[in-house]
């Protein structure tokens, strides 16, 4: 037996169990030994009832009685009677309904864990875990490792063939470099997979996490340290920071520059200089003014005699760069070309032509920059506006267009914590505009109950009446994005018949083809429309200054960043702006639509997104393989520093890589899950 080994030839595991294992993704007996458990139950301090005070307990009891029944929305609520030797207790359990066939029979003994309290006027135990006696082991452990129930497949079972692995988890090799383990005091492989399935102590746990937990964030860091160094290798174009060109495009904006953004374009500058690519990532809250700081840099570039090229996610942003940047730049003699889908083939020989012979200094647009068709004659920054919308291998694609490596600046208006920057994007350099132009007023944000609709449409209608705009945002219908149109034209029905019959409303939706969308959008920016009812379509980038309304329908159905993304479309000028967050029903808003009611702070409420949903779910899974960590918190700021630095030595000292099979595997999995270039 070796880890290669199926998971069905070993000692115990039938036909059913195998399928089962299949099922849940565990094919060998690798994925088993590293499929870790939730949790870990103690059951080394049963207790009698009559004993039992307030706190975590264990008993140990048989299920007397149990019903189940349904209260204020839909909420069920399971209640049992439980009995040992020593008396009785009651236990309750929310949104379990299952429970009263799991304990139907009274005969059988459970142990059951939850939290004794005061509670409903009795003391009770709620929502306690239960193990059947008979299922646990022959020889019980103090500490019960619970497993992911999937597919049906029970945490005993799991437990049982784990059992018969031991003997070889007891001898496999390590898979960490020696110095890393030495350094960091950590225990090996083996006694860490023994420690989390076989514990003794709670000691045994903590140990055996935080190996693993090491472990899984060094493979991380050190693809990105890798990176960072193959990067610093490359060639680029050196492009010359000349103060003068640059002064004189500063000079004639409209505004002045917070000091943030002029630290972040002198940054970018700098970087400019090198011979070898930047890599930087430019972060600021919306409205932050990302674009101008990214214009200073692409004037410098151009002046120098390189072309420049931005990527937007979507069209609407793509030609909203397009004009802005036109307009930036049209006292200096640069020539800005815009791309995407919608340009007909027509309209696009010119434009291949002018970036093949440079005519072309800046191009703007979407995907369509990416076709092998287009060729540049020296392009040199590349400029990607959200750079978390696209993915790794389009990036590569754009980056191949140049004789050389194009310095590369990406801007971000999600704000990444900086536990995840220093993790997944720790090759990146990182500028912040933490700062808003000095004359905005926070953004005064209310949780709104459907029951005072009227109201609120009474006082949304005194802005558009002092001449501002609002942006209506609602759901899709069933979540189904065939029925985007019908969506935004049901909601322009409501708003037709209600206090806004008079007022000019436009419908924006993704289904619209991009020239319209562009329409709409033009007719809005110049205010001819009030009221621009639309879906999540105008959540990213969007910007006219006027707009000083945003009304988010079904509020409590979007997620934490998305709100903040949606609120980010107003506050935009001096004028004073409103979010509402519309709720479906009168339930109590959510910690989520509290916490954006009080903040106006993006990277605030980055962090507090990533400790209620977790990385994968805000990043994406598909675009970040990387983040789906099972042991490691990216709460855990102590362990990532000493990861940083662990990583940072060994890549700095170490170069044969090769020599470690799994770590190298896996590290070169991550480059080019998260790289760059
Ligand atoms: P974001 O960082 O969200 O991309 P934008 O670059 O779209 O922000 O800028 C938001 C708005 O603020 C734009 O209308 C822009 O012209 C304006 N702006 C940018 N910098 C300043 C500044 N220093 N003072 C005043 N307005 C500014
Ligand atoms: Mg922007």
């Amino acid at each position: 037996m070796n880890l290669a080994t199926s998971l069905s030839s070993v000692k115990g595991v039938g036909p059913k169990t195998a399928e089962q294992l299949e099922l849940s993704g565990l094919h060998t007996v690798e994925d088993l030994i590293y499929f870790l458990p939730r949790k870990h139950e103690d059951f080394s301090e049963v207790m009698n009832i009559t004993d039992l005070k307030p706190g975590k307990r264990t008993i140990k009891a048989r299920c007397e009685s149990i019903s189940t029944r349904t209260v204020r929305r839909g909420m069920r609520v399971t209640t049992a009677t439980l009995a040992d030797a020593t008396g009785k207790v009651q236990a309750v359990w929310f949104n379990q309904a299952y429970r009263a066939t799991q304990l139907r029979d009274s005969t059988q003994e459970f142990f059951f864990s939850g939290e004794f309290e005061f509670n409903y006027n009795k003391y009770q135990l709620t929502n306690p875990s239960t193990e059947k006696v008979s299922d646990l082991p022959v020889q019980t452990d103090r500490l019960l490792p619970v497993y992911r129930a999937v597919k049906g497949l029970k945490s005993q079972v799991v437990r049982k063939i784990l059992n018969e692995l031991r003997p070889l988890m007891t001898m496999l090799p390590e898979t960490l470099p020696e110095s890393v383990i030495k350094t960091n005091k950590l225990v090996s492989v083996s006694d860490a997979l023994l420690g989390v399935h076989f514990p003794k102590t709670s000691q045994d746990v903590e140990r055996a996490r935080e190996r693993l937990a090491f472990e899984e964030l060094f493979e991380l860091m050190l693809a990105s340290q890798l990176n960072k160094q193959a990067n610093a290798k490359l060639e680029s174009w050196p492009i010359k920071f000349e103060p003068p060109v640059v002064k004189r495009f500063v000079d004639s904006l409209p505004f002045t520059l917070t000091p943030a953004q002029k630290q972040a374009a002198w940054e970018i500058l700098q970087d400019l200089e090198r011979e070898h690519p930047m890599n930087r990532l430019l972060q600021g809250d919306v409205g932050a003014g990302k674009t101008v700081v990214a214009s200073i840099a692409a004037i410098q570039a151009v002046s120098a005699g390189y072309q420049v090229a931005l990527l937007a996610p979507t069209e609407i942003l793509a030609s909203q760069h397009a004009r802005t940047i036109a307009d930036l730049v049209k006292n200096d003699n640069i020539t800005v070309g815009f791309l995407s889908g919608s340009v007909t083939s027509k309209q696009r020989q010119p434009l291949l032509e002018g970036l093949k012979n440079g005519q072309v200094d800046i191009i703007i647009g979407t995907h369509a920059l990416l076709e092998p068709a287009i060729q540049f004659k020296r392009l040199g920054l590349v400029i990607i506006d959200e750079q978390h919308r696209f993915g790794v291998n389009q990036r590569q694609k754009l980056l191949e267009k140049s004789g050389r490596m194009p310095h590369l600046l990406t801007m971000t208006a999600t704000p990444i914590p900086r536990s995840l920057a220093l993790t997944v994007y720790g090759e990146l350099e990182v500028s912040i505009i933490n700062q808003k132009p000095a004359e905005r007023k926070p953004i005064i944000t209310k949780t709104i109950s459907p029951v005072s609709r009227k109201e609120l449409y009474a006082s949304v209608d005194k802005e558009l009446a002092a001449g501002r705009q609002a942006y209506v945002v609602c759901r899709l219908i069933d979540d189904n994005p065939a029925n985007e149109a019908k969506s935004v034209e049901m909601e322009y029905k409501k708003l037709q018949n209600s206090v806004f019959g008079h007022r000019r409303i436009g419908l924006l939706h993704g289904k619209m083809k991009p020239t319209e969308k562009d329409a709409v959008m033009r007719r809005f920016l110049e205010h001819k429309l009030d009221i621009l009812v639309s879906t999540t379509v105008v959540e990213v980038g969007v910007d006219v200054p006027n707009a000083t309304v945003m009304l988010i329908e079904d509020a409590e159905q979007y997620g934490l960043s998305q709100l903040h993304q949606l609120r980010g479309r107003v506050g935009r000028s001096s004028h004073q702006s409103y979010c509402y967050l519309m709720m479906s029903d009168t339930s109590k808003p959510s910690q989520r639509l509290r916490e954006v009611e009080r903040s106006n702070d993006g990277f605030y409420l980055a962090e507090v997104d990533l400790k209620l949903r977790g990385p994968g779910e805000i990043y994406g899974r598909a675009q970040h393989g990387a983040l789906n960590l099972q042991v490691a918190s990216l709460a855990d700021t102590k362990l990532i520093a000493r990861v940083q630095k662990a990583a940072k030595d060994f890549a700095r000292t170490e170069n044969d890589l090769l020599q470690y099979k799994q770590l190298s595997a896996h590290v070169e999995k991550y480059q080019r899950l998260t790289t760059l270039n």
